[in-house]
């Protein structure tokens, strides 16, 4: 038997989130009246000229920064041309030989094993409209019309496309979540799988383990979540090798995920470059990036979620809190705040893990929103170090500064949460319950450490939950030996 290996390379289109389209003052608005941000330009009318947006040109240099590309001195723009309805002009603006971008890489970690993947290239692209297929079918098959909305037809779009260096869809899944957490961080895009902002392009080959060539491939389109993608290459991987294993051969072609059947099917078979006839667009000139230009785009890089990510470890927040605080974005900040102001990183990590974001996942809000701040969470750890609150209270304080109560001592006064500090009341209520429960301290004494968790919770009981459980401990251990 052949043993397989999978050959897997992405693309990834992600709109960017500008001001204007691409080449005109369009506002880039979605959920607007459809054919309401059109103009001459992107609805291409005769005699109408692009111009390149500043804001979008700077989007693509930061994300091919992010993915350590070499940004380009000159970069063409070139027509693609083919005809689809929503395409008014029969070509899309889109780059071919020199892109903006090219020769980056990125790392991603499956199971704490790490593996870079190599970036081709980071292009500009424009998007089409949207087609909107009236009929039982929902698609232009049996459709009775269609209807077209050109609101997005030239909206920026940016294509990141990889060399064939994934090997499983567990790393092309991870991929995906690492391009997306890092479009978010530069801020450049929402990047939502969901709402088409980002997309995905699997392509999938597979080649006997050991061998160096590539086997033919085919492109799985419209997996519209991580998860599907991640499905579809796990059935295309199995599908081929069912098909090579019985004698046959693997297509070029396009295949849909069909995410209710858990299939994917044939679509189109692909165009060879040379179908879409690229030539450079007589409209636009050559693209001039200069050095202070670059430089510029490097300076602005922000904290990428790589460098959160290893910067939370090692204030001490565990590997799943880091990847926690890492997407949760405001969270990251507050807890490096918190840690800043003397906080125990654990501890922090863990209330910011846990309540904090199921709080706001409840209440459908934002950390920004609330009036939790690094301090009231430095003094909270403060607290409950220093024995003023047990683990459970400084939950329920954390509760009651989140719902915007006061600051954590005034909530734990006001939810009479403290913990009595005072050895002596504390005694007191020690020698009532030993003296109550006799044979406990009896068995105790002869050496049975038994009856040590009846005793600390009755103490407990006794002081409405607010002695410290480790100090009640101490002082019945001391009683036994007197
Ligand atoms: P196209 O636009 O025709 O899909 P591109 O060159 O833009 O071509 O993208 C090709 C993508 O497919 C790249 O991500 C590349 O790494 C990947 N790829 C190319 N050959 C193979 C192969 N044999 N198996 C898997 N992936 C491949
Ligand atoms: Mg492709
Ligand atoms: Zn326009």
């Amino acid at each position: 038997m052949t043993e397989w290996e999978a050959v897997i390379g992405l693309e990834t289109h992600v709109e960017l989130q500008t001001k204007s389209k691409m080449f005109c003052g369009c506002p880039v608005d979605f959920g607007d009246e459809p054919n309401t941000a059109v103009c001459p330009v992107c609805l291409a009318l005769p005699g109408a000229l692009p111009v390149p947006n500043r804001e979008a040109i700077e989007g693509i240099l930061s994300i091919g920064d992010a993915l350590n590309c070499t940004l380009t001195e000159d970069s063409l723009f070139y027509r693609k041309n083919y005809f689809y309805p929503d395409l008014p002009k029969n070509y899309q603006i889109s780059q071919y030989t020199f892109p903006l971008c090219v020769d980056g890489h990125l790392d991603v970690d499956v199971d704490g094993e790490s593996t870079t993947v190599g970036i081709t290239r980071v292009h500009m692209e424009e998007d089409t409209g949207k087609s909107t297929h009236v009929g039982e079918s929902g698609r232009i098959h049996g459709a009775e019309h269609t209807l077209l909305d050109f609101n997005r037809a030239g909206v920026p779009l940016v294509e990141v496309v990889t060399e064939p260096d994934i090997r499983s869809p567990e790393q092309a899944r991870a991929y995906g979540m690492e391009l997306q957490r890092i479009v978010r961080a530069l801020g450049v895009s929402d990047a939502r799988l969901e709402e088409g902002s980002m997309r995905f392009d699997a392509n999938i080959s597979i080649r006997p383990v050991g061998s160096e060539e590539l086997g033919t491939r085919s492109e799985v389109k419209n997996v519209n979540s991580l998860r599907s993608m991640q499905r579809a290459i796990a059935y295309e991987i199995t599908r081929q090798i069912e098909v090579l294993e019985s004698g046959g051969s693997i297509h070029l072609e396009t295949r849909h995920w069909d995410e209710a059947k858990g299939v994917t099917k044939p679509g189109r078979t692909k165009e060879d470059s040379a179908d879409y006839r690229y030539f450079q667009d007589p409209d636009l000139l050559p693209l001039h990036i200069d050095d202070a230009w670059r430089e510029r785009v490097r300076d602005r890089r922000p904290k990428l979620p790589a460098a959160k990510r290893a910067r939370y470890r090692e204030l001490g927040a565990d590997e799943r809190a880091a990847d926690l605080l890492t997407d949760a974005g405001d969270l990251g900040g507050l807890f490096e705040s918190a840690v800043a102001e003397g906080a125990d990183a654990r501890t922090v990590a863990i209330w910011l893990t846990g309540e904090v974001v199921a709080y706001l996942r409840r209440e459908e809000t934002e950390v920004g929103e609330t009036s939790l701040t690094a301090s009231s969470l430095a003094r909270l750890a403060e607290m409950t170090t220093g024995g003023d609150l047990s683990a459970t209270a400084a939950k329920e304080v954390l509760a009651g500064v989140l719902a915007g109560e006061g600051n954590p001592r005034d909530v734990a006064e006001a939810r009479d949460l403290l913990q009595i500090s005072d050895v002596n009341a504390i005694e007191a209520e020690v020698d009532a319950v030993l003296e109550q429960h006799p044979q406990a301290l009896e068995k105790l004494r002869e050496g049975d450490p038994k009856p040590i968790g009846f005793l600390v919770g009755q103490v407990m009981r006794a002081t409405g939950g607010k002695a410290d459980p480790r100090m009640v401990q101490d002082l019945i251990r001391k009683k036994t030996q007197e």
